[in-house]
């Protein structure tokens, strides 16, 4: 029997009907797909009934051993490749051919995995497993009180549904939260790839204080007058608060505050 490692993140997915949920989240036709963590083999198993390319990355070494046993015919017959590395910092490899990412995340690299896959142009879309908390702030809707950066990082590339919670008891070992799948495809770009560092700086301004407002928030990044004459323009209150903007008007200020810094650093 296998001991869990806690520094990898691992929880084994257990339960059935979970794994048969997650399988049918996933949209048909897949070329290729890529499995971060596959751990036992549990949902790898099924993906592999799937049509397409399965490729693993695991960072443990126990496991992967062990997943090269299990999937010997599956490695041979070129429908499964398994690589023992960490997935983030063999992205390069992930990233070779266009792909579709399926996961249950480890929680301690979840959200940095994700925004990976988000500003990677070659993937398509994802149905991953992560912390309920942090599921609810991927997939938060405007006004929201989690309505934050990352809903906009990934609202400026697709659509983001929660599909269903998952119980701890799902799991073993059983994690001390709730955990839930979302599923995000990836059917926009808003932001070209060389503005999203400036852009991710933005957001990061823009929701430093969650409680305080936008105005107050912002004052790092750019002058007051332009979020002033932002709301004005929007018949927004100054008093607006950072979940209270939708994507759109984000990418609106977004512009014109970034503008305005340009302006700035012309002048000088
Ligand atoms: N997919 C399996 C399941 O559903 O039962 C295991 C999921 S477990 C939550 C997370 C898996 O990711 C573990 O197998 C762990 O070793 C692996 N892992 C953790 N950090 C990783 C990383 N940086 N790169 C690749 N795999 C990683």
């Amino acid at each position: 029997m296998i001991r869990a490692k806690k520094k990898f993140g691992q929880n084994f997915l257990t339960d059935e009907s979970i794994k048969r949920q997650i399988i049918q989240a996933i949209p048909n036709d897949l070329e290729r797909i890529v499995e971060i963590g596959p751990g036992l083999g549990d949902l790898t198993q099924k993906l592999v009934q799937l049509s397409g390319k399965i490729e693993c990355f695991e960072i443990d070494s126990e496991l992967y051993e062990i997943l090269l046993d299990k999937f010997a015919s599956e490695i041979s017959q070129h429908k499964l490749k398994i690589t023992n590395t960490d997935a983030l910092e063999s992205w390069h490899e992930i990233s070779r051919q266009d792909y579709f990412l399926v996961a249950n995340l480890p929680y301690y690299v979840a959200t940095n995995m994700i925004l990976k896959a988000l500003s990677d142009s070659r993937c398509k879309g994802l149905v991953v497993m992560i912390q309920k908390e942090v599921a609810l702030k991927f997939s938060a809707q405007p006004s929201d009180s989690e309505f934050s950066a990352l809903a906009i990082l990934a609202g400026v590339r697709g659509d983001v549904e929660l599909l269903f919670d998952v119980p701890a008891t799902a799991f073993n070992p059983e994690p001390k939260v709730v955990s839930a799948v979302i599923r995000i495809i990836k059917n926009r770009n808003l932001v070209d790839d060389f503005e999203l560092g400036e852009f991710e700086r933005f957001l990061r301004s823009a929701f430093v204080a969650p409680r305080k407002t936008l105005l107050k928030n912002l004052a790092c990044f750019c002058s007051k007058s332009i979020v002033e004459s932002f709301l004005a323009k929007h018949n927004l209150p100054l008093t607006t608060r950072p979940h209270e903007l939708c994507v759109a008007l984000y990418l609106k200020l977004f512009k014109e505050a970034k503008n305005e810094r340009r302006e700035c650093t012309n002048s000088r």
